[in-house]
């Protein structure tokens, strides 16, 4: 028998009010069933975020640095569970261990680092122009916030708006994606263990059309924060456009990392793997291009394909796994439809470009990390986002010319350059139209304590990780206490 999970509604775990459910598999075995989910509607939408309006007085009034204790015990609590949670996390989702525990860890560094934020949650207090007057501004929560989060990184991305979201004094509505249900339902019990009060977090589960964009059009959500596709972000943006909802996006990419003639080419080379084929290629970070220069091209390649083919496809719960499965049927196919349009675009198949069905694995989702060279600027596989193990290397001529491919999409996440030149570093660094960018490092490895979040359709100008989050979560309050008995008046009897 399947586990079987529920919602989790104003600190009560509970079956769908329809009392459907639906299926988490194993991508890497189908025959493994993680459990059954509830598939919500909106009446369990409209439970929990009445439940999350009613908190709401409660907590807004708790003080943030008490916030901060129980974000404290959620990082313990985390901590404790860090390797059941990985462990569940590949199972459900199929990105190897390593990965997994990385994943978890990021949640764990976002819980220590919204604790300290109780005890800051910094705005300015400035002199005011007018005598015996004080002015500042100050941080107010804003009400309930719909999360709304995809699968690739389960436990990190929820934790990224999740926390910040808590600690600034808003209730939460939560739906994770139908894929990763389990690492969602993990982390709002350890919420609960470590003292978040009823109705203050609640996790409705079910599909993106019903329960999402309930959330997302629910009168009472007082803001949105999205992760997920720029396809459904856009939708989402139109919705909250109509009420002025305050939302933000942190969508797709198509990431490039650029490697130049003077470059550490083994280096470049470890990057580059990790970038493109690490979480099969399946991060909103991926290293989904490859720039070469040309006076490298021929050798890099030749080096790239010889270790892509030692990749070891398999369970990632299983030693020495480097690359797990596709997280489902349809993006495996989704990669598959794009080898062929890359083909039927001229360019070069090296390797990979079909599924991988030998012993185990073909009970699962497992598509070969797969190389096209002679990729030119333009084509399909060079600029929309493949969400897969699939790599498009481009040879350019200088770095002038690898910063205008780089560029050269609706994206702009992440990027790198690999190169001993500290000028050419410094210009790309300055040129490079991303939110990220890494010098001698692969497109892959933020850090929670950083602004997060891309530019152009990546985004729509929020940043997640660090302080800037924080910003999203608070509304700004200013203050002006006039202590001189009179009527001031602002520019008019100071000038
Ligand atoms: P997705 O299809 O856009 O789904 C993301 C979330 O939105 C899921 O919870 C999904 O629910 C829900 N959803 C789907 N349709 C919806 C709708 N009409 N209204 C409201 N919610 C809806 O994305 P995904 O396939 O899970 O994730 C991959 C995408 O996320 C890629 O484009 C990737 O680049 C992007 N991503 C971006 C970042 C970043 O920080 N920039 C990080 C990670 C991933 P269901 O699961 O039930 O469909
Ligand atoms: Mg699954």
């Amino acid at each position: 028998m399947a586990d079987k999970f529920q919602n989790f509604i104003n600190g009560q775990w509970k079956d769908a009010k329809g009392g459907q459910t639906f299926e988490n598999r194993n991508p890497a075995n189908w025959d493994d069933l993680v459990g059954t989910f509830p598939k919500s509607t909106a009446e369990d939408v409209n439970e929990a975020v009445a439940a999350a309006k009613a908190a709401y007085e409660g907590w807004r009034l708790t003080p943030a640095p008490k916030r901060g204790d129980i974000m404290r015990k959620v990082g313990d609590l985390m901590v404790a569970r860090k390797e059941e949670i990985a462990r569940e996390m590949t199972r459900e989702m199929g990105k190897v261990l390593a990965e997994t525990r990385g994943d978890v860890q990021e949640g764990i560094d976002t819980a220590y680092y919204a604790s300290s934020e109780g005890r800051r949650l910094f705005s300015h207090t400035v002199p005011s122009e007018l005598e015996n007057k004080f002015a500042m501004a100050i941080r107010v929560p804003i009400g309930v916030a719909g999360i709304v989060t995809p699968w690739n990184f389960p436990m990190a991305i929820p934790t990224w708006k999740i926390f910040p979201a808590l600690l600034c004094g808003n209730c939460v509505v939560f739906k994770p994606a139908s894929d990763t249900p389990k690492t969602a339902t993990m982390l709002v019990q350890i919420l609960q263990e470590a003292g978040v009060p009823s109705g203050v977090v609640n996790l409705v589960h079910g599909g993106g059309g019903t329960v999402g964009m309930g959330i997302v059009e629910h009168k009472d959500i007082n803001l949105i924060s999205f992760t997920g596709s720029s396809a459904v972000g856009k939708t989402i943006a139109s919705s909250c456009g109509k009420t002025l909802k305050p939302v933000s996006l942190e969508l797709g990419g198509k990431n490039a990392q650029i490697v130049m003639d003077d470059a550490n080419l083994d280096l470049a080379l470890d990057g580059v793997l990790w970038g493109a084929f690490g979480t099969t290629g399946q991060r909103c970070t991926a290293t989904s291009r490859l720039i070469l220069h040309e006076k490298i091209h021929d050798k890099f390649v030749d080096m790239l394909v010889k270790r892509t083919e030692k990749l070891r496809l398999g369970n990632g719960l299983e030693p020495n796994v480097d690359v797990g499965p596709c997280v489902n049927e349809g993006q495996l196919n989704t990669d598959h439809e794009y080898v062929q349009i890359g083909k039927s675009e001229g360019a070069k198949l090296l390797c990979g470009g079909e599924r991988a069905t030998e012993g185990e694995l073909k009970k699962g989702w497992f598509y070969k990390p797969t190389i096209f060279t002679g990729v030119k600027q333009g084509m399909r596989i060079e600029q929309e986002e493949i969400f897969g193990p699939v790599l498009s290397v481009i040879k350019v001529k200088d770095l002038d010319e690898a910063i205008t491919v780089l560029n050269g999409t609706v994206y702009g996440l992440s990027s790198s350059l690999y190169t001993k030149n500290v000028n050419d570093s410094f210009r790309a660094i300055r040129d490079i139209k991303a939110g990220i960018t890494y010098i001698n490092a692969p497109t892959i490895g933020a850090e929670a304590h950083l602004p997060f979040g891309g530019v152009k359709e990546t985004g729509n100008g929020h940043r997640e990780g660090g302080w800037p989050v924080y910003e999203f979560f608070s509304e700004l309050k200013t203050v002006y206490i006039d202590y001189s008995d009179k009527l001031q008046r602002a520019q008019i009897d100071n000038y």
